[in-house]
């Protein structure tokens, strides 16, 4: 236990020395230096107190390292085994494997605005690539419970101030129109999607594709709802497809600069199953331009 938590203090030491000799405007050479020995920086995206003692190759060493969720590993060398990528990683004098489903991949290079926010319409975030595990939009706000399902509404549920702004507009002109939409879940911050992330895998195997990987997921952005309407009461499933608040979304969600992320039919583009109650705001600018894809793309 004792050589385990020496062990976890020099990797953060290892770490904090790094950021403060990048800070210093050095970290070009450290970068070059790093990437001349290795290929990538992946981080270990499960939550804490879980360290899967059985998948293959990482078993062994989980008495040597603890990985805990955000830490960021190297990786010397990757293969491809079956469907399953392996990252030969090392930490200290540790040289063990992670799969992929354990990892995700830090971006290289994101243009972020003077608040530290990725431009609304800008961020490409998917099953290929992923937000960097620390971003937090800093203009989240929370939305007011008159927005919020009934299962949601003690709970605090934060977007971004304008995707809030198009929801709540949306929502409103449903009401105008007798259609009822409700919102379930918004923002969500990568830890809590990690949780989520193993209990999908957990119940349905490593390649499951309802749950995205902290990182990966539309809902880390701040800008994307899962909806919902009072005409059904079994919460999100594709029976909301058939409701009368799903064909006014149909209609209207283009005037909003909000689209359906994850289409029927269209599972090999987007790489996750048909949600017929996710929807995401990029702005009124992609819709302008991209109006008759977009339309095309939900209708279908
Ligand atoms: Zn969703």
């Amino acid at each position: 236990m004792k050589k385990q938590i020496s062990l976890i203090v020099l990797f953060t030491c290892l770490l904090l020395s790094l950021q403060v000799i990048g800070k210093s405007g050095n970290q070009k050479s450290i970068k070059n230096l790093l990437y001349a020995e290795t290929l990538t920086v992946v981080r270990f995206i499960l939550p804490e107190g879980h360290p899967y003692k059985n998948i293959g190759l990482f078993s062994g060493i989980n008495n040597k390292i603890l990985l805990k969720f955000g830490d960021s590993v190297t990786v010397k060398d990757e293969s491809l085994h079956g469907s399953i990528t392996w990252y030969h990683c090392s930490l200290d004098n540790f040289s063990f494997y992670l799969p992929d489903v354990f990892v995700v991949k830090e971006p290289e290079s994101i243009r972020y605005d003077e608040n530290g926010n990725i431009q609304i319409g800008e961020e490409v975030v998917n099953m290929w690539t992923a937000l960097p595990i620390h971003y937090k939009p800093d203009d989240l706000i929370r939305v007011g419970a008159k927005y919020l399902a009934e299962s949601s509404k003690n709970r605090a549920i934060f977007l971004r101030e304008k995707a809030a702004s198009q929801f709540m507009l949306l929502i409103d002109a449903a009401e105008k129109d007798g259609i009822n939409i409700r919102i379930v879940s918004a923002y969500r911050d990568p830890g809590y999607q990690s949780y989520l992330y193993e209990d999908a895998i957990k119940r349905k195997g490593f390649f499951q594709s309802t749950v995205a990987k902290p990182g990966h997921s539309e809902h880390h952005l701040g800008t994307t709802c899962d909806l919902t309407s009072d005409e059904i009461s079994t919460g999100l499933t594709s029976d909301f497809e058939y409701t009368r608040a799903f064909q006014w979304l149909k209609d209207n969600i283009h005037y909003y600069g909000i689209y359906l992320s994850y289409p029927k039919y269209k599972t090999d583009i987007t790489g996750y199953e048909y949600e017929p109650w996710h929807f995401r705001y990029w702005g009124n600018d992609r819709w302008e331009s991209d109006r008759w894809f977009y339309r095309s793309f939900i209708r279908r």
